[in-house]
Order: C-alpha cells, then sequence, then structure tokens
C-alpha cells in the first residue's frame, strides 16, 4: 500500500486563498485591514529570510505590514520601548520578534513585553494558560501546532477516541500539540502520550498510534516497524542532511524514514512540503482572527 500523502503546500494555498477572502470582506465592512508588525534585530541570514517569506505573505493577503528592522546593538531599553509603541498602536494587531535575539537582550523579557492579545505568535505565558484551558480561552495556538492540527483535519483523519503518540515534548511542537488534541472539540478529543529522551520503549509506544506526531529533530528517528499499518503520520522534523552540489540548496529530511514509512501507513505528511509551509500559514491566521478581535471586539 501506498499512502496518501498529506500536502502541506496545497492546504496552505487553500486557506490563504480563504484569508483573502476574509481580509477583503473585513476591509468592505469596517474600512480596516490586518497590521502586522515583524521586528528583526540584527541580521541573522536565517532570519532575513523567514522575516521575508512572512512579509511577503502578508502583503498577498492584503495586510498593513511593517518590516522594522533594529541594528544588532540595540539595547534592550530602546527594543522594549518599541514594543510598547506598538502595543499601543491601533492599527497593529500583531507583533512578531524575530528569533534569536543578540545576548545582550533578554529575550523573555522581551517575548512577555507583548499585550498578549497581540501575541499571534501564541508564545506568552498569558497565551500558554490560555491553550492549557482549552476551548473558548483559546486566543492564539502556536503556529506550527495549529498548523499540525489543520493537516490532520483537512486530511480527513478521524482524531476522537483516537490514540495519538507525539514525540518530542518542546515548548514550541511538543508540549502543545499534545495539550491541543487532548481538548474537547474538533480535530481533537484524543487520547495523547508524549514521549521523549527518557522513554524506556519508544518503538512500542508509536506502534499504538493511530496518529504519530513526530518533532525530535533526529533524521530517520521513526523506523517503519514502528508504525501502525493505515495509521496517520505527521512529521514535523527538518534536518539537514547535506547539500544538493546543483542548486546550493540544503538536502532535508523529516525524523521518519519515508519512503519506507509510505507502504505502510494511510497519510503521511513529507519533508519538505508538509508541516513547513504551514507555520507561517497559521500565523496569518491568528493576526486575521486578532484583527476581528481589536476592531469589533470578536
Ligand atoms: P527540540 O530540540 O526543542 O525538541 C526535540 C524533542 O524531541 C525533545 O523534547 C527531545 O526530548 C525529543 N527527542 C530528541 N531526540 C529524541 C530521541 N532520540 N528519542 C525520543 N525523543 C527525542 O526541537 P523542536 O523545536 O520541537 O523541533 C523538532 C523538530 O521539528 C526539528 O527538526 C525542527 O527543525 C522541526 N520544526 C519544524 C517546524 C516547521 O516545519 N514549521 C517548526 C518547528 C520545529
Amino acid at each position: 500500500m501506498t499512502a496518501e500523502l498529506i500536502n502541506g503546500t496545497e492546504i496552505r494555498k487553500e486557506i490563504l486563498a480563504e484569508l483573502k477572502k476574509e481580509v477583503e470582506g473585513m476591509k468592505a465592512k469596517t474600512g480596516k485591514v490586518p497590521g502586522l508588525v515583524t521586528i528583526l534585530v540584527g541580521a541573522n541570514p536565517a532570519s532575513v529570510s523567514y522575516v521575508t517569506l512572512k512579509v511577503r505573505t502578508a502583503e498577498e493577503l492584503g495586510f498593513h505590514e511593517i518590516q522594522d528592522n533594529q541594528p544588532a546593538d540595540i539595547s534592550e531599553k530602546a527594543l522594549l520601548a518599541l514594543i510598547e509603541k506598538y502595543n499601543n498602536d491601533p492599527t497593529i494587531h500583531g507583533i512578531l520578534i524575530q528569533l534569536p535575539l543578540p545576548k545582550h537582550v533578554d529575550e523573555k523579557k522581551v517575548l512577555n513585553a507583548i499585550n498578549p492579545d497581540k501575541d499571534v505568535d501564541g508564545f506568552h505565558p498569558v497565551n500558554v494558560g490560555r491553550l492549557m484551558i482549552g476551548g473558548d480561552e483559546v486566543l492564539y495556538p502556536p503556529c506550527t501546532p495549529a498548523g499540525i492540527q489543520e493537516l490532520i483535519v483537512r486530511s480527513g483523519t478521524p482524531t476522537s477516541g483516537a490514540e495519538v503518540v507525539v514525540v518530542g515534548r518542546s515548548n514550541i511542537v511538543g508540549k502543545p500539540i499534545a495539550i491541543m488534541m487532548a481538548q474537547k472539540g474538533k480535530g481533537a478529543d484524543s487520547t495523547v502520550t508524549i514521549v521523549h529522551t527518557r522513554t524506556k520503549d519508544l518503538a512500542a509506544h508509536c506502534k499504538r498510534a493511530d496518529i504519530l506526531i513526530v518533532a525530535a529533530g533526529v533524521p530517520n528517528l521513526v523506523k517503519p516497524e514502528w508504525i501502525k499499518p493505515g495509521s496517520t503520520v505527521i512529521d514535523v522534523g527538518v534536518n539537514r542532511i547535506g547539500m544538493n552540489e546543483k542548486t546550493g540548496k540544503a538536502i532535508l529530511r523529516g525524523d521518519v524514514d519515508f519512503d519506507a514509512a509510505k507502504e505502510i501507513c494511510g497519510k503521511i505528511t513529507p519533508v519538505p512540503g508538509g508541516v513547513g509551509p504551514m507555520t507561517i500559514t497559521m500565523l496569518m491566521k491568528n493576526t486575521v482572527r486578532s484583527a476581528w478581535k481589536h476592531i469589533e471586539g470578536k
């Protein structure tokens, strides 16, 4: 059996088209559009390319977009003042600080200075707490886990009562997706197990999974014999395993042995082109949500 591919690039297009319509509707109804500021400190090449992608996507959707580049030696005080300025700017609904920040700046302090109502990344402790409570309390689910859940839902994978095994317990992927899948509601209601580096028998847990979500950052960690036949496999891992000499681009692999796994599972995400395209997409969705909330109190 060859598994159905869960195509993140196509699902991304679908969601962006929906968001674009929503932004047009917002503009027609209220005369306003979502506003997003991306603060980039310094010029780390990976950060620059990531920010460029965010800015381009926001522009395509018709957002009011500000890319605020700051020098690498900006003081913590000046950065906090900048955040305060955007916290008080009614045309801005989402504030992003591109990480990592230079060492002389306290990253935690800076991130915590963002008004939780404008924290469209969903990393502020207030939003992490809201995610834990679930339901209507959730303002902005963190973007990669939200993208994973969207892929599961849009691929038609049943989640209610399903055994979900999450490999990895990071704050940005493993822990939040585990909480989201265990909550009540659509695309959730699952029975969730989190496994990690101290887990005794990784294979035994993975074999039980109707939905296996792997976010370890270890290429080919998940072996084909760990996969339950017919299950859905979401491979979050992005590992650079070499360089394509012709194109000069990195060769990427996930955490799952894709070629072998696709002969066993029912659905699977590729790397690249699976979870990757979803993160910025969900960031845009959170920004639209924030704009409605600020404009109409929705
Ligand atoms: P992390 O390093 O913070 O966490 C990895 C987790 O995996 C840890 O909790 C660790 O306990 C667990 N782990 C590592 N090796 C393991 C092993 N051998 N057995 C069992 N558990 C193991 O990483 P992260 O930030 O959660 O990212 C994980 C992967 O997902 C990385 O490859 C990263 O590049 C990728 N990622 C992709 C996206 C995206 O596509 N948009 C977003 C975020 C992260």
